[in-house]
């Protein structure tokens, strides 16, 4: 593996740059793998990094149709945090927070954990009490959250417009211990440490279809020839639909639109996460300088991994709404992602009725900070073949039985979540 250090550094500088060793291997496919991971987001690999280094499994490939962090992984606005309501959630989405807290040291990659604080904005007397009721909840279970009244939102960020006509802020929630992580070097690290412990990252390796012979899975086609594998995890995100479709089935999700925006580089304006309860808004500075922002997904399904117009105007919107200032900043780069976006809003990590095909998606617009866990969940699953205890109410079935996990109430309209 390629090491990092003060030293390399150096020594690299003084010559040029010319002895850095590829991060990790460009592998080719063999012809059978114990473990095959489709999709080389940070999902997959994240799964095919624990399925290794936890548990042990020797012959693992992640499969990517295109490049490892052209996906989602690297498209999103970076923001990690664990300030969910629902009892499901809560614990899977906090072993993620304390994952994040350790990763850096467990994957030896500097993947920029930022724990500068997400504070999510009310604007009505109920909606602060909705905040007060889910920052109970979060720390009935342990995680941190903090109600902050309209004076204390005002001395973190005094710019914010909080007398506006239509949506005053009132206060927030904020967790201290949300933040952002660079979202490439998750991708890179993930695949750097997986590598490491023998997994076979293949890139331009698409998969067209599954081999189903007497119910069980028996290996994948792919446009680089057919991978024979017993045991088949699928992490395809904005694809579930179309991948899950050439095994035969219909999945509970729909694909759409969300576009992230960056702004030139400007001195230090906002020091935390900042979103707005108002719409849908929510706003960082990158270390480079730039606003990182995003809103509302397209209403239209689409599996276009490129934005629009109207939905532009309406994020912007959003953005002038909370903090006017903005509108002398130039936007510099705008992009779109594929989300996957399930009926209740809440992921599925689980088995299929196909033996030895498993699935992992319905991130909507919130996986990124699932990654550490949705990847330890998903190894265990895949490895024991059974789900893992924090990862049990993610069930696929849970759109038959009623035990949907509705953490926005949204019902089943997942343009809406
Ligand atoms: C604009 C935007 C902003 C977001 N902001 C946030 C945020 O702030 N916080 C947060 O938590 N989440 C956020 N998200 C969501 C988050 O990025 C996703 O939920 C998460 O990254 C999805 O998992 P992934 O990383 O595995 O997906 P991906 O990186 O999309 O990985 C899936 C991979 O599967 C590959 N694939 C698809 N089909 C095939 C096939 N047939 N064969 C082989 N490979 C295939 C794709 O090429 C892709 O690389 C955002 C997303 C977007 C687009």
């Amino acid at each position: 593996m390629q090491s990092y250090s003060l030293f390399s550094v150096l020594r690299e500088s003084l010559r040029g740059h010319t002895g850095w060793r590829p991060t990790w291997r460009d592998a080719a496919p063999k012809t059978a793998y114990d473990i095959v991971v489709i999709g080389g987001g940070g999902h997959g690999l994240a799964t095919a990094y624990y399925l290794a280094k936890k548990f042990g499994e020797a012959r693992v490939a992640v499969l990517e149709k295109g490049w490892i962090g052209g996906g989602n992984v690297g498209r999103n606005t970076t923001i990690v945090r664990s300030n969910y309501m629902l009892p499901g959630n809560i614990p899977f989405y906090e072993m993620s927070m304390k994952l994040w807290e350790n990763l850096e040291q467990d994957i030896n990659y500097n993947a920029m954990v930022s724990q500068r604080g997400v504070l999510n904005l009310c604007h009505s007397d109920a909606q602060r009490d909705a905040f007060a009721r889910r920052g109970n909840a979060m720390r009935i279970h342990g995680v941190d959250a903090e109600l902050l009244d309209r004076e204390a939102v005002r001395r973190m960020y005094p710019f914010l417009d909080f007398d506006n006509g239509r949506f005053p802020i009132h206060g927030g929630l904020l967790q201290r211990r949300g933040g952002t992580v660079r979202h490439d070097a998750v991708a890179w690290g993930y695949a750097r440490a997986a590598d490491s412990h023998g997994v076979d990252i293949i890139q331009n390796c698409e998969v067209t279809g599954f081999r189903i012979q007497n119910g069980a899975v028996t290996g994948v086609e792919t446009t680089r020839g057919f991978i024979a594998s017993r045991k088949v995890g699928v992490a395809v995100a904005g694809n579930s639909s179309r991948v899950m479709a050439l095994a035969g089935r219909h999945m509970p999700i729909e694909s759409h639109v969300l576009q992230a925006f960056v702004t030139e580089g400007l001195k230090p304006v906002i020091d935390g996460v900042v979103t707005f309860g108002a719409g849908h808004f929510y706003i960082s500075q990158s270390d480079k300088g730039g606003l990182v922002f995003g809103g509302d997904l397209d209403g239209y399904n689409s599996y276009a991994q490129r934005g629009n117009l109207p939905v532009i105007e309406d994020v912007c919107e959003g953005g002038m709404a909370l903090m006017p200032r903005l509108g002398r900043v130039r936007i510099l780069r705008s992009w779109g992602g594929i989300m996957d976006m399930s009926m209740d809003g809440s992921p599925i990590i689980d088995r299929t009725d196909i033996a030895g095909l498993y699935f992992n998606g319905g991130w909507c617009y919130g996986g990124f900070k699932a990654t550490p866990a949705s990847g330890l969940c998903f190894a265990h699953l895949i490895s024991r073949d059974e789900p893992h205890p924090l990862a049990r109410v993610y069930r696929l079935d849970r759109f038959t039985t009623g035990h949907a996990i509705d953490e926005k109430g949204m019902g089943p309209h997942p343009n809406l979540h």
